[in-house]
């Protein structure tokens, strides 16, 4: 089969691979209908050390059932489901906790030990646990949609979630990617009253507006700091979706959470310390987040999807074939394209 092969910064490949097959009970193989770039894998795309295997890329997808493995019970061969970025077992302590991410079964897509979804198939480790059964077919209008569930809506929820978004708060969003714009239409979902998204890219900022931002910053630093406390009556916001993960944005994501406010971070962190430790101390800022447990957010979120109430499928504004995703790459990489999915 043809897969997307990261062999180093800047050289992804369309290659031929050998296909997917059942290695444990607890396997299913999907034929991928639909998958995704995401923002988290242009970092490897930007400063992977060359290696001659390389690995197979992608964590974000909807596709068919083509066979089972003997112990998987919830799934029949032609079933189309979505995909979580990670897999979990779905019965352990942590997929209890409604913490898949920490499964202890489980582990990622499109790494080094499982391979990623860009492609035509993917083996999917603890599948009853892992995949969601949908109730429309392959070409539906929802499908773009439907295809955020793996990974950016629920991401966006989940900085949402941690940063204790509720009815009548402010909330500040930093980044204008993907994950951004989900978690603004997550503060809208979950009842915030103002939504100030950090960005500076017109057509997302254009796009935020519609999913419910109420302010814009386009300034960063001091200056957006400055911004966000004059907008929030001089306190700062409730609430702050940390959806970057650079140095500086973590910085000013805990500058403007007002005291007593949370952060909910799910930008990928690019360095070992957290800045801003004595501000969060001081002002008795909580910081949580890290890898959304999407699969957990999936029963809560789909039904809104279905039934039209949020349209997260908006952030996918380029649609290209599995031969076409090194330019899709390359289009993320320079911010031509907000999120590109792959159809299939
Ligand atoms: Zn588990």
């Amino acid at each position: 089969m043809k897969a997307t092969v990261l062999y180093g910064a800047g050289d992804v490949r369309i290659e031929n691979v050998s296909d997917p097959a059942i290695q444990e009970p607890t396997d299913a193989i999907i034929r991928v209908a639909r998958a995704c770039i995401c923002g988290s894998d242009l970092w490897p795309y930007k400063s992977m050390q060359p290696s001659d295997r390389g690995r197979v890329m992608g964590h974000e997808a909807i596709g068919v059932v083509e066979a089972v493995g003997a112990d998987v019970g919830t799934l029949s061969v032609g079933d189309l489901v979505v995909m979580p970025f990670a897999f979990s077992d779905g019965t352990c302590l942590f997929c209890g906790d409604g913490l898949h991410t920490s499964c202890l079964h489980g582990g990622f897509f499109g790494t080094e030990e499982v391979a990623g979804a860009q492609a035509e198939a993917v083996r999917v480790p603890q599948a009853d646990g892992t995949l969601v059964v949908l109730p429309v077919g392959e070409d539906d209008a929802l499908m773009p949609s439907l295809l955020t569930l793996s990974d950016v809506m629920g991401t966006g929820h989940h900085a949402a979630v941690d940063a204790k978004v509720g009815p009548g708060k402010s909330v500040a969003v930093v980044g204008d990617g993907a994950v951004g714009l989900c978690g603004v239409i997550a503060a809208k979902r979950l009842g915030a009253e103002q939504i100030i998204i950090l960005g500076h890219h017109p057509d997302r900022i254009a796009l935020a507006r519609e999913f419910g931002a109420t302010d814009v910053i386009s300034e960063r630093g001091d200056e957006a700091v400055e911004l966000v406390r004059e907008l929030t009556g001089g306190f700062g916001a409730h609430s702050v979706l940390e959806c970057v993960g650079l140095d500086q944005s973590t910085q000013t994501a805990i500058e403007i959470a007002r005291p007593g406010g949370a952060v909910g971070r799910v930008g990928v962190p690019q360095d070992e310390v957290m800045p801003a430790s004595r501000q969060a101390f001081f002002d008795n800022i909580t910081v949580s987040g890290g890898p959304a447990p999407v699969r957990a957010y999936i029963d809560e979120l789909l039904p809104d999807v279905l039934e039209g109430r949020i349209e997260p499928g908006r952030v996918l504004d380029r649609v290209i074939g599995l031969d076409e995703v090194p330019d899709g790459y390359r289009a993320m990489n320079d911010r031509e394209a907000i999120k590109v999915m792959v159809s299939l």
